[in-house]
């Protein structure tokens, strides 16, 4: 019942007594693994979320853990080219995500992933590319550097880095009109096209918000995305129906998981209770 991952993780025996992990969960097979971050790095003083920062110590475990694993990190075209019957579908499929498109995912994150051999995809947000997070207001959560355009660049002429639309300014999309959500949709989806000559497949709700209110959904679907990417926590089938399974669940990795939680979200889509 309990993995081989036990006996490299100290005291996780301990922890695996705990109703609060979800060891005893079944193994999900044929879903498809998509991993949420957000910043590599160390929080600025002040920050308060935290948790939305990934050390580059546990983010180069993951990474390793994901190869070591037999798991293939797919761009989002790579998907596309499996679901369409272009490639082989890889043994076990995983997606990298990052949502917000912050400097840090090119300064820290991208090194990692290249020494270790992962692929990742970056939800952008248009607005504030050569900026900072404007969306929060620098009282709660500090203001950091978001990517340059000269750095997208860089990174999808690296092949290992394919990026999706997060809008234009990162809105929670029920709080506007409908007029306004088709905009951010379909402005930001244009602009990327535009800016960097390849389709643009994926899309990712700020927040989460809009996922699963219909119409917004509905706007997405017709926007020309391929995928649509929710914040809520589990796994979707690999063979996803967006009709049928709704919006493409991910796994959000948090700065204070052990790694424990992260082998529990990759093999059961949740770690904790
Ligand atoms: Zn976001």
């Amino acid at each position: 019942m309990i993995d081989a991952l036990l006996p490299c993780v100290g005291g996780a025996a301990a922890l695996a007594a705990s109703a609060r992990w979800n060891w005893w969960r079944p193994i999900v097979a044929d879903g498809l693994p998509v991993l949420a971050y957000h910043k590599v790095g160390d929080p600025p003083a002040g920050s308060k979320l935290k948790k939305l920062w990934v050390s580059a110590r546990e983010f180069r475990w993951q990474m390793q853990y994901l190869l070591r694993h037999g798991y293939t990190p797919l761009l989002f075209r790579e998907l596309y080219e499996a679901e369409t019957g272009k490639r082989p579908w890889p043994a076990k499929p995983v997606l990298v995500t990052f949502d917000d498109g912050y400097a840090n995912n090119a300064e820290v994150a991208y090194p990692i992933m290249k020494e270790v051999g992962v692929k990742g995809n970056i939800f952008l947000v248009s607005e504030d590319m050569d900026k900072h997070n404007s969306w929060h207001s620098p009282a709660s959560e500090p203001w950091i550097r978001m990517l340059t355009w000269k750095q997208v660049l860089e990174l999808r002429d690296s092949g290992s880095v394919e990026f999706g639309s997060h809008t234009m300014k990162h809105p929670n999309l029920p709080d506007l009109t409908l007029e306004q959500v088709r905009w951010e949709l379909t402005e930001s989806k244009r602009r990327l096209e535009e800016k960097l000559g390849t389709p643009i497949l994926g899309f990712a709700y700020p927040y989460g918000g809009g996922a699963y209110v219909p119409a917004i959904r509905q706007a997405a679907r017709e926007a020309g995305y391929r995928y649509d990417f929710a914040f809520r926590q589990g796994m979707s089938p690999r063979r996803w129906d967006p009709e049928k399974d709704g919006p493409i669940k991910r796994l959000f990795i948090r700065g204070d998981d052990n790694r424990f939680d992260f082998h529990l979200n990759l093999t059961r889509g949740k770690a904790r209770l």
